[in-house]
Parts: structure tokens; C-alpha cells; sequence
């Protein structure tokens, strides 16, 4: 048994190492699709910055604008009650004091209308500040994020450098007639998805396909056996208890 033992051992060693690789090579891969993804997310934050910015611009323009009316309204208004003291007609007296009446009503009108855009204004001023801490969230995370990447990378490739060489080792241990097997599922389908573990007794880990006893039997006996459904090759765990139903 101590044979079988061993290929057992070498095919969970190097299912292990092939698992472990393929985990650090996606991560080495998917470092800068996160980034641009979060690059992504920092131009967003700035338009939408930038949107709220024209807009409180342009509420704070029509409030100033709204305040000069008013302001050119009293003028008038100021200019007329003169011209009132020193009406020198009747005539010129009423047609003065109806103005001044259509000016303080229009006056009225004016005040509403600026102190509506201005409390506006001063409702809308908080989007500011909030937009400019959402924008600054995401570059310090987007910061973070490229930091780490750059810390990990040297760790990962001398990571997949070492594991590449004990995978070799172990592929090397392999009998010849599973390294043919073991070989041609590494090229066409990747060393990742090349073998599987039998689980609860019976099932191949890769693909939950239940194994027909006498492939178990066959497994037992040190003979390469593949999963009928997803080709995988199989290996039984440390624990295995053959049970013949
Ligand atoms: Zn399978």
C-alpha cells in the first residue's frame, strides 16, 4: 500500500500547489482590473462634484441677482418719494403715489422671490462639502489599494516562483502512466481544474459526480482513474474508507 500511498500523497501535494498557484496568479490578474475600477469610481465622484458645484454656483448667482433687483427696486422707490416731496401738480402727486404703491407691492414680490432662492442656496450648500468628503474617500481608498497591491507583488511572485519549483518536483514523482493523464488535463483544461479529490466516499470534489464503485476499486488498485463527467483526475483523501455498498 505504501506505493498507492505515495501517489496519493504526490496527487494531493501537487492539487494543493496547483490550487495555491492559480490563486495568487488571479490575484496578481485582478490587481489592476480593481484599480481601474476604483480609478473609475474617483472620475465619478468628480463629476458628480463637479455637477453640484455649477449647480450652488448658479443658485448663489440667482440669489445675488434677485438681491441687486431689490436693491435697484429701492433705489427707485427712493428716487420717487423726492420726487414726491417735490411733486409741484396734483397730478404729479397721484400719478407719484400710485408708482410708489406698484413699486412697494413689486418690492414685496422681489423679497419673496430672493429670499426663497437664497434659503435655497444655503439648503443646497451642504452637497458641496459632502461630494468634496465622498471624492476624497474614494482616492484614499484607491490610494490604499495600489499601496498594498504594490507591498504584495514582490511577496506573490517569489510566492509562485517557489511553488512553481515544488510543483515540479512533485509532477516529477508522478508514475508514468498518470503524468500522461495528469500532463494532458494540465494543457487543455489548466493545471487548476487537472484533478479532484473524492469526497463523502464517492463523489468527485471537482464536479459532485458520483464515482461508480468500481472506479473507486480501480483507484484503490493505483490505476489512473478521470471522472466520467468533467475528466478531472481522482485521488482519494487521506481518510478514505472503501465501503462496497
Ligand atoms: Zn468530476
Amino acid at each position: 500500500m505504501s506505493n498507492l500511498n505515495n501517489i496519493r500523497d504526490i496527487l494531493e501535494q501537487i492539487h494543493s500547489l496547483q490550487i495555491q498557484l492559480n490563486e495568487l496568479n488571479e490575484s496578481l490578474r485582478r490587481a489592476p482590473l480593481v484599480l481601474k475600477a476604483q480609478e473609475g469610481n474617483i472620475q465619478k465622484q468628480l463629476a458628480n462634484l463637479n455637477r453640484i458645484n455649477e449647480t450652488y454656483q448658479k443658485l448663489r448667482s440667482e440669489a445675488k441677482q434677485k438681491e441687486s433687483e431689490v436693491t435697484a427696486n429701492d433705489q427707485a422707490l427712493d428716487k420717487r418719494r423726492t420726487q414726491l416731496q417735490e411733486s409741484k401738480s396734483n397730478k404729479e402727486y397721484q400719478a407719484l403715489q400710485l408708482q410708489i404703491k406698484a413699486d412697494e407691492a413689486a418690492r414685496s414680490v422681489l423679497m419673496d422671490e430672493a429670499l426663497e432662492i437664497i434659503e435655497k442656496a444655503d439648503q443646497y450648500a451642504h452637497n458641496v462639502p459632502d461630494a468634496e468628503t465622498e471624492l476624497k474617500k474614494v482616492r484614499e481608498i484607491y490610494e490604499a489599494t495600489k499601496k498594498k497591491f504594490a507591498e504584495d507583488k514582490p511577496e506573490i511572485e517569489a510566492k509562485i516562483t517557489l511553488f512553481k519549483q515544488l510543483l515540479e518536483k512533485e509532477e516529477a514523482k508522478l508514475p508514468r502512466d498518470f503524468s500522461e493523464i495528469y500532463k494532458r488535463l494540465v494543457h487543455n483544461v489548466g493545471g487548476n481544474e487537472a484533478l479532484a479529490v473524492v469526497e463523502n466516499q464517492k463523489y468527485c470534489g471537482g464536479c459532485n459526480h458520483q464515482i461508480p464503485i468500481n472506479s473507486l476499486a480501480q483507484i484503490l488498485q493505483k490505476k489512473p482513474i478521470t471522472c466520467s463527467s468533467c475528466a478531472r483526475l481522482l485521488y482519494l483523501p487521506k481518510d478514505f474508507v472503501f465501503d462496497k455498498g
